[in-house]
């Protein structure tokens, strides 16, 4: 019992936001997806990391892009279809580097490395201490929010690579500015558990301000 509620409560809190972006693509949308060859984003990928991305997938996802691979294997890139059609090419230019940056930096392999350590060690505490259900309960959502924490460091890392690797930072200010316009309120669950709405991206936004500055010196 005290395995069960740890691992429910644990998944909820560490992946709440693969739980709702699945649930908006199964739920909504179901099989609106799309591969599309696209020689712009393709030469931008290979001359700014030196990846050869051969497979862009559009969907109806809730966010701009998601990035579900890591080296070995090969980059495997969503977008969604409205940030494709409607940003401009110097905003897509900061959601593929961004994007890329996950890749590059291995962010999903290292998240997934640290959800099997975690959950074999709450796993492990719960055999050998036979703590109850309440702190089996806390022991869940105190591991659930430290997976947060890396998923969110992650988000500022890729980050940090897009705005390296971009030829005019002025995409990403207004990438950002784009995507708070598109989702001005995230559900309750996100904004307690991540912190990761506006103060993320205005985080963001100052970051890329500051390149712009530091680069017209
Ligand atoms: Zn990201």
């Amino acid at each position: 019992m005290n395995y069960f509620v740890f691992l429910v409560v644990y998944l909820l809190t560490a992946d709440w936001h693969t739980i709702d972006f699945f649930k908006y693509v199964i739920g909504k949308k179901r099989g609106m997806s799309q591969v599309v060859k696209d020689q712009w984003i393709e030469n931008l990928v290979k001359s700014k990391t030196g990846v050869q991305l051969t497979k862009i997938t559009l969907a109806e996802i809730r966010a701009f892009g998601f990035m579900a691979s890591s080296p070995p294997l090969k980059p495997s890139m969503t977008l969604s279809f409205e940030a494709y059609k409607n940003l401009s090419n110097g905003e897509k230019e900061w959601l593929i580097l961004h994007e890329m940056g996950h890749y590059v930096l291995k962010h999903s392999l290292k998240e997934l490395i640290t959800q099997v350590v975690l959950i074999s060690s709450g796993l492990l505490i719960i055999h050998l201490s036979l703590i109850d259900s309440f702190s089996a309960l806390v022991l869940g959502i105190l591991l659930g929010f430290l997976t947060l924490q890396l998923a969110k460091f992650h988000e500022h890392e890729a980050s940090i690579f897009a705005l390296n690797h971009m030829d005019d930072p002025i995409g990403m200010v207004k990438g950002v500015e784009a995507l708070m316009r598109k989702w001005p309120k995230r559900s309750i669950m996100r904004r307690i558990l991540y912190r990761w709405d506006f103060s993320m991206y205005e985080r963001q936004k100052e970051l890329a301000e500051r390149e712009i500055i530091r680069r017209e010196k």
